[in-house]
């Protein structure tokens, strides 16, 4: 690891002074569980470290009519603990259990959840987040890419967007709040997360000297909400394929869906195809499978991932009848 200069502001104003206005010289430093890691390996190498642990106003869970707020400093072990989440957003609760270990859900903050850099071991072995060999050659596209985007890569970004908290968040209509030097802004979370189309862009819509504050989530509606994961075996690693749904019952047919894709692309990925396949139609296995088939039908996979197609295809089946059945467990 490279020297570096440490800064502990306690306020939100104090930290955006604290960073550049281009990406390279500062980072922000939360739980540490991502960013440490990208630092020791040399990937990512900050002149300064601005440690935003001890900004009071950044933590906190709170509920009232208006939603849920939850502070950027929010841990993982917070989300899946409180009381309110766990009964009024049991998909969120539980999303955040099954993400990591004990250890690092403790340590693990929600925005560095949001911001967490992807999984790729082309980019964590220092290739860059658009890997190409000296003569411009996509290196993804042609090496290992088992565990690569099958939707949204066309670009030079073949990455999968890596949080699992994500999609059920978007699927519960969460938005996030950033501040920066122009002041507060608030977006839907779906938009946060932008496709890379050269290196020097960063897969979030964020600035270099913006943090993320809080997540809030609208009251629950009045919708059944599951996710699904499929992991490789039942451990602390990253999953396969991870799919939230939400819908919006009119009797018992869906009135309107959001589903939304995990570790299928580099953003998480929406499906209008799958929520239309849905819509005006009663729950059962037929119209889930036929959801789940339009979810997957514009996927592209590259040489080694074709295996995903189908894993993405079942996590949206299942999240849909787990839905349909009660929801989270
Ligand atoms: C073994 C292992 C298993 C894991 N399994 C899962 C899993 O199943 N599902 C899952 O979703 N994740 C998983 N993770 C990832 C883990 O959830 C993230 O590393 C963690 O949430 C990052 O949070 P942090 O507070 O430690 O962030 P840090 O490491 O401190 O920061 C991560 C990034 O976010 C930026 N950042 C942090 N806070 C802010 C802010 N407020 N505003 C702007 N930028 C900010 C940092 O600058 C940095 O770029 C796993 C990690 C490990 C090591
Ligand atoms: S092996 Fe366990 S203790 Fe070690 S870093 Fe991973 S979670 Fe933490």
């Amino acid at each position: 690891m490279r020297p570096f200069e440490y800064v502990s502001p306690t306020t939100k104003a104090q930290a955006v002074s604290l960073l550049g206005a281009s990406w390279g010289g500062t980072e922000i430093l939360a739980g540490g569980t991502d960013l440490l890691a990208l630092m020791k390996d040399d990937i990512v190498s900050p002149k300064r470290l601005v440690n935003i642990k001890n900004i009071r106003d950044l933590r906190g869970i709170s509920s009232s009519p208006q939603g849920l707020r939850m502070g950027a400093l929010t841990t993982l072990a917070d989300l899946a603990d409180d009381a309110g989440i766990k009964k009024n957003y049991p998909a969120l609760a539980e999303a955040a259990i099954e993400a990591a270990s004990p250890q690092i859900r403790n340590m693990a903050t929600l925005a560095g959840n949001l911001c967490q850099r992807p999984r790729c071991w082309y980019f964590r072995n220092g290739f860059g987040l658009l890997p190409k060999d000296e003569t411009g050659n996509e290196l993804v596209a042609d090496g290992d890419n088992r565990y690569h985007a099958i939707l949204g890569n066309e670009g030079p970004a073949k990455f999968v967007s890596p949080s699992t908290i994500v999609p059920v968040l978007i699927a519960y209509e969460a938005k996030i709040r950033l501040e920066g030097p122009k002041g507060k802004r608030e977006l839907p979370l779906e938009k946060f997360f932008v496709i890379p189309k050269s290196e020097n862009e960063r897969e979030h819509d964020l600035g270099p000297n913006e943090i993320v504050t809080e997540v809030v989530v609208p009251p629950v509606p009045n919708a059944k909400i599951a996710h699904y994961e499929i992991r490789q075996k039942d451990v602390f690693d990253w999953p396969l394929a991870v799919a939230a749904v939400a819908l919006k019952m009119q009797g018992s047919n869906v009135e309107s869906a959001r589903i939304v894709m995990g570790y299928v692309a580099p953003v998480p990925w929406m499906s209008p195809e799958a929520e239309q396949a849905l819509t005006a139609q009663p729950l059962d296995q037929e119209t889930a499978q036929k959801a789940a088939e339009a979810a997957v039908k514009d996927a592209k996979p590259l040489s080694h991932n074709e295996y995903k197609v189908q894993l993405a295809r079942v996590a949206v089946k299942r999240a849909i009848l787990k839905a349909a059945s009660g929801g989270a467990a």
